[in-house]
């Protein structure tokens, strides 16, 4: 229906891919941009060389649910996947919408940026909604944490350590999570602001600035007289999906940190394809990142991958890694 902008709701998962633009240091470098999107289709060049050492590209076909080229807007992204998403936050429903891929791929950008990522777009529209009579008796509230380590930090809370509980509803709760309650998009910005600059960044071979943790922000919609949850919408930016060991990293504290994201990451695959194929058993157990993300596989839960990848020639191998990810998911 239109109002969910065209997307069919009864799809549990939905997989999309987001293709950046060559930075300008790319462009000075002379890399090439190896990935073509068109309609739902994606294309990526990977150059080889053959045992006789003559160089040729093997072109790689995938398809997805949407594929967003190097020229769409964070605006046009999130018409496809969060804005339904807040539909059906307001239809009681718990609603996931991922960032996976590479350090420097574009996750935060889409996701959590501090003044456009999709999070501050779905909060406008959240707003809008929650000003009509109907939705009086409803209020929104901001909770984020990180994953760090396979330990929660509450980044509202000065990084207190924080442990998840299974409630018995198949839920589980962040016992002691932090949360405020937001009444403006000004507001949230102003508290996510506060959460992001206590978000844990470590020093690595590929990107100084890289997260080797998932950043998680709730949007929780509660009854203002019984304070009980509606429903609630997860904006997830994900660690950096290349693997610890493919980086040189000798430091031992920096392969742990690989190896813990690397299981969380397929953790996570192997939960969202049973979601996805309706099994009875989802070993959300697996890791933090899956277990404190129940919610989103049990019950009434929609989900929304967007697969962020880098379009320059050095980086393709990442790229094919990403977008077999997304492409198993499916
Ligand atoms: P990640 O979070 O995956 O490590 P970032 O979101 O930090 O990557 O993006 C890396 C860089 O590329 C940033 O400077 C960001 O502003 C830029 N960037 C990412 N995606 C886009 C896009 N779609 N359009 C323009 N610039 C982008
Ligand atoms: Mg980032």
């Amino acid at each position: 229906t239109s109002s969910h902008s065209g997307v069919d709701m009864t799809v549990k998962i939905r997989v999309c891919v987001r293709k950046r633009p060559l930075s300008s240091k790319e462009i000075h470098r002379g890399e090439k941009d190896m990935a073509s999107a068109s309609g739902r289709q994606l294309a990526v060049d990977e150059p080889k060389v053959r045992l006789d050492m003559t160089k040729f590209i093997e072109r790689h076909k995938f398809v997805f649910d949407e594929v967003f080229d190097s020229t769409s807007t964070n605006e046009d992204v999130y018409r496809k996947t969060a804005y339904p998403l807040v539909q059906y936050l307001f239809e009681g429903g718990k609603a996931t919408c991922f960032a996976y891929g590479q350090t420097g791929s574009g996750k935060t950008y889409t996701m959590l940026d501090e003044k456009q990522g999709l999070y501050v777009l779905a909060a406008r529209d959240i707003f809008v909604k929650l000003r009509a009579p109907e939705n009086s008796h409803l209020s929104v509230y901001i909770g984020f944490y990180e994953i760090y380590q396979g330990q929660l930090h509450d980044l509202l809370n000065n990084r207190k350590k924080l442990h998840a509980r299974e409630d018995g509803n198949n839920s589980v709760v962040v016992t002691g999570l932090k949360e405020y309650e937001i009444v403006n998009v000004e507001g949230l910005m102003q508290v996510f602001e506060y959460g992001n600059s206590a978000r844990s960044t470590g020093r690595t071979n590929a990107n100084a600035d890289s997260s080797r943790s998932h950043a998680i922000m709730q949007l929780v919609l509660k009854d203002c007289s019984t304070k009980a949850t509606v429903g609630k919408l997860s904006f997830i930016d994900l660690a950096g999906s290349e693997r610890g060991a493919d980086r040189g990293e000798t430091d031992v504290k920096t392969r742990m940190e690989g190896a813990e994201i690397n299981k969380s990451l397929l953790a996570l695959k192997e939960c969202i394809r049973a979601l996805d194929q309706d099994k009875k058993h989802t070993p959300f157990r697996q890791s933090k990142l899956t277990q404190v993300l129940k919610d989103s596989f049990v019950g009434n839960s929609r989900t929304c991958m967007v697969a962020t990848i880098s379009p320059n020639n050095s980086n393709s191998e990442h790229t094919l890694n990403t977008l077999r990810y997304a492409d198993r998911v499916k």
